[in-house]
């Protein structure tokens, strides 16, 4: 997390936010368990199950939807054959990055 999300200050590597002072412990407690998830989704994949690495990558996407966990969950879901939530993910990340103005 970068920024605040109460104030928008910039809070990059404090547990506290110096302006509103905002406790973002939780937040960096869900950020580490997504981060955890997407590990053992990679780690999953290299081992050739996919079905293992859907379910970590769904768990690291639904506790933080950057593009990186969509484009791993879309991965998983085209490993497991599930086109259509593939598909969605993919729109998913074509917004994100229109909504960021960006055009990748
Ligand atoms: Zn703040």
């Amino acid at each position: 997390m970068e920024r605040c999300p109460s104030c928008r200050a910039d809070v990059r590597g404090k547990r506290v936010c110096r302006r509103c002072k905002t406790d973002l412990a939780p937040l960096r407690n869900v950020e580490a368990r997504a981060d955890r998830h997407a590990t053992a989704a990679r780690q999953a994949f290299f081992s050739g199950d996919f079905r293992r690495m859907r379910f970590h990558a769904q768990r690291s996407c639904s506790l933080r939807s950057t593009p990186g966990a969509l484009r791993l969950l879309a991965a998983a879901e085209l490993l497991t054959r599930r086109f259509d939530a593939a598909l969605g993910l993919w729109a998913a990340y074509r917004r994100f990055h229109a909504d960021a103005g960006e055009n990748r």
